[in-house]
C-alpha cells in the first residue's frame, strides 16, 4: 500500500512536469514557434527571463503569489491549473494500467487531449501535429495491446474521421455555413487509433450530446442565440468523450450491447 502511494505520488510529479511542458506547447505551437527554443520562458508582459526557481510547477506559481516577480503582472491561473491536470492525468492512467508500457501510452493520449482542448479554446485551431504524433502513438500501441489489433486502429481511425467528416459535409450543405472545422475530423482520425470504431461512435455521440447542452446554456446565458454569433469549439468535447471512453470503454460497450 505505501509502496503505491510512493509510486502514484511519483506519477504525479512526472505529470506536472510535462504539464509544465504542455503549456509550452500550448502557449507556443500556435503562434508557430518552436517547442525547443528558446529553452526559457519570458514573461509575456515585461518580456523577463524566468528563472528555473520560478518555473517549478504549481510551486513556484503559489510562491509567486501568481504574479510576474519583475512587473507583478499576474500570471495566468490556466498555467497551475494545465499542470495539476496532467498530474491528474499522469495518476488516472497509472490507475487504469499499473506500472506497463501502455502507462506511457495512455498518459500521452491524454496528454495530447490536454494541449488540443486548450489550444481550440484560445485560437479554435487543432494543430496537425498533435493530430499526426497522435495517430502515429496509436497505431504503435495497437501492437502492445491484448483488446486491440492494429486493424481495430485503422478501423476506429476510418469510422471516427469518416463519420465527422459526413456530420460537416451534411452541415455545410444544409445551413450553408462551416459548423465543424476539418481540424476536428483530422482529431478523430487520431482519437479513432486508440478507441476503435465502438469508441469512436460514442467520442462523437457524447461530444454532440455535452456540445449540445453547453452550447444552449451559453446561449442562453449570452442572449446571442443568432446562428454564427458565437462559435464553440468542438475538440474539448471530443476529448472529454475520448477521456470518459479511454477508462470507461468496456463497461460502456459491455452495457450497450446488452
Ligand atoms: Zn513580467
Amino acid at each position: 500500500m505505501e509502496e503505491n502511494i510512493f509510486l502514484y505520488f511519483i506519477a504525479f510529479l512526472f505529470g506536472i512536469i510535462i504539464g509544465s511542458f504542455l503549456n509550452v506547447v500550448i502557449y507556443r505551437l500556435p503562434r508557430k514557434g518552436s517547442i525547443l527554443k528558446p529553452a526559457f520562458s519570458f514573461c509575456p508582459n515585461c518580456g523577463n527571463q524566468i528563472k528555473w526557481h520560478d518555473n517549478i510547477p504549481i510551486i513556484s506559481y503559489i510562491f509567486l503569489k501568481g504574479k510576474c516577480r519583475y512587473c507583478q503582472s499576474p500570471i495566468s491561473k490556466r498555467y497551475p491549473f494545465v499542470e495539476l491536470l496532467t498530474g491528474i492525468a499522469s495518476v488516472l492512467s497509472l490507475w487504469k494500467t499499473g506500472i506497463s508500457i501502455e502507462y506511457f501510452f495512455i498518459f500521452a493520449f491524454l496528454s495530447i487531449l490536454i494541449a488540443i482542448t486548450f489550444i481550440d479554446i484560445d485560437f479554435k485551431i487543432i494543430p496537425d501535429e498533435l493530430n499526426l504524433i497522435g495517430f502515429i502513438l496509436g497505431l504503435t500501441f495497437s501492437f502492445f495491446r491484448k483488446d486491440f489489433t492494429v486493424f481495430d486502429a485503422l478501423l476506429g481511425s476510418l469510422v471516427g474521421a469518416g463519420i465527422l467528416w459526413g456530420i460537416a459535409y451534411f452541415y455545410e450543405k444544409t445551413r450553408g455555413i462551416e459548423g465543424l472545422g476539418f481540424g476536428d475530423v483530422k482529431m478523430m482520425a487520431f482519437v479513432g487509433t486508440y478507441v476503435g470504431w465502438f469508441g469512436s461512435l460514442f467520442t462523437i455521440f457524447f461530444a454532440s450530446l455535452v456540445g449540445a447542452i453547453f452550447g444552449i446554456a451559453a446561449a442562453y446565458i449570452s442572449k446571442a442565440s443568432n446562428k454564427g454569433q458565437f462559435e464553440i469549439p468542438f475538440g474539448p468535447f471530443l476529448a472529454l468523450g475520448a477521456t470518459v471512453y479511454i477508462f470507461f470503454g468496456e463497461q460502456i460497450k459491455a452495457w450497450y450491447m446488452g
